[in-house]
């Protein structure tokens, strides 16, 4: 109360819809208003109050190296002397090409957009094109932006305003999606078998972050793989948050198994709005003005934005030990949280994989969706405000993973675990 925060929150409520402009930032499912921020730098994000956090979001991905790494400011700095935005080609484009083709094992062909909705809206559309097959199959809580086709059983913040269904979707839109369980191998055979020849592609998050993070099984993507190539499918990795996030080469550089496309976004940008999709040159070819797959874009391959993500893949390519920094955080605090909540005696899940976690609060073994709706809402929204008060900034939400930057170092990571203790012992 009485902070500037609230002060712009109540000013921001009359102006736009929720007073936020994407919908979990507005910490509905957590309670109390949002932090208004100020500036970000390393591992800090500072509000207008002058309070400060360690920054557990990262702008909900892109800043693998922390906020406004000086390496891609300054590349920023010296581009915008070259103007804004050309809606021409430019070099840049090319060469930020050349560097995700050279990274992404399935990449062939890669065409950039300005959002991960735009990558995987434009993904499924040459999916359809390709295959000439109307239906798509998603999983229940995995979230591939804000398109119609993917608002059935979406993850993230869906799950968090309890709208799985959004109004203004069309039911025939609806009908053209299916869902499956993730980590389920028989829940998407039996959705072929009920849709012979209809299926168009498989579009999945690898490794789940909109769920909290869930982890896939061992084999379980090789599975889909399989499944897709005795149906005819495509199959889709939506690695709009793992790519570059898990490894250099994506996530299906660490699990092996080559989607035919691919969609990226986040890190990419390196904080600037990008997204992508890739894959096969043949199906790729299909895309306007190669082929007849309409996909265009007036921003698309921005100066600013393209030299913003080839500076940070650049950064990734020159220090590839930063996947081995980032697990080894990732591990630190969970082991912390865990020994914090064993000596509770409380029950818990942690999923952490690299520098993407989660903590449940829940005694289920969180593998799906429905695991993770077993969760205790209300006791992460305690943790969640404790947190934030004593200067950790999470995810306002329980399904959204948390994702540690490079930036955050041993002060941080035992700031962030005292900051748990005093919020774990205020709570139980
Ligand atoms: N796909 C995944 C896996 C995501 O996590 C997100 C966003 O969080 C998107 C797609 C949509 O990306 P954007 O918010 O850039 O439209």
């Amino acid at each position: 109360m009485g902070t500037l925060s609230n002060t712009y929150f109540e000013k921001a409520k009359t102006l736009i819809p929720g007073g936020v402009n994407s919908p979990v930032r507005a910490f509905k499912s957590v309670g109390g208003n949002p932090v208004f921020i100020q500036s970000a730098k390393g591992a800090y994000l500072k509000d207008v109050d002058g309070n400060e956090y360690i920054d557990l979001i990262g702008s909900w991905g892109p800043m693998l190296f922390g906020q406004a790494h000086p390496v891609i400011e300054n590349a920023v700095r010296e581009a915008l002397s070259d103007g804004f935005s050309f809606g021409a080609p430019s070099l840049k484009e090319v060469l930020i090409a050349e560097k995700i083709v050279s990274m992404i094992p399935s990449f062939e062909k890669v065409r950039l957009v300005n959002s991960g909705t735009e990558a995987t809206m434009a993904a499924i559309r040459l999916a359809r094109a390709y295959t000439k097959r109307d239906k798509i199959i998603k999983f229940e809580g995995c979230y591939h932006g804000h398109g119609d086709s993917f608002l059935i059983a979406a993850g993230s913040g869906v799950a968090t305003l309890g709208t799985p269904d959004s109004p203004g979707v069309t039911e025939s839109t609806a009908r053209d999606t299916l869902t499956a369980v993730f980590n389920d191998l028989n829940s998407l055979s039996n959705l072929f078998d009920a849709n012979p020849g209809a299926v168009a592609a498989v579009i999945v998050e690898p490794v789940v972050g909109n769920m909290g993070l869930v982890i896939p099984a061992d084999g379980y993507l090789a599975g889909l793989r399989s499944l897709c190539d005795q149906h005819g499918a495509l199959l889709i990795f939506d690695e709009v948050m793992t790519g570059f996030r898990q490894s250099a080469s994506g996530y299906q550089g660490v699990c092996g198994v080559q989607p035919d496309l691919t969609t990226l976004g986040k890190i990419i940008g390196g904080g600037l709005p990008v997204g992508a999709y890739g894959g096969k040159g043949k199906i790729m070819d299909m895309i306007a003005p190669a082929g007849p797959v309409y996909q265009a874009g007036t921003l698309s391959g921005n100066p600013l934005a393209t030299t913003a993500g080839l500076a940070m893949l650049n950064l990734i390519t020159n220090d590839l030990a930063v996947y081995e920094r980032l697990a080894s955080k990732g591990e630190s605090i969970k082991n912390g949280i865990r020994q914090q909540l064993n000596s509770l005696g409380k029950k818990y899940t942690i999923n952490q994989l690299g520098s993407m976690f989660t903590l449940f609060f829940t005694d289920v073994a969180v593998n799906n969706f429905n695991d993770a709706k077993t969760a205790d809402l209300n006791l992460f929204g305690q943790y969640f405000q404790g947190m934030l008060r004593r200067g950790v900034y999470l995810p306002p939400s329980q399904f959204e993973s948390w994702f540690i930057s490079d930036a955050i170092g041993d002060d941080e990571i035992a700031k962030i675990l005292a900051a748990s203790e005093a919020t774990l012992t205020e709570m139980f």
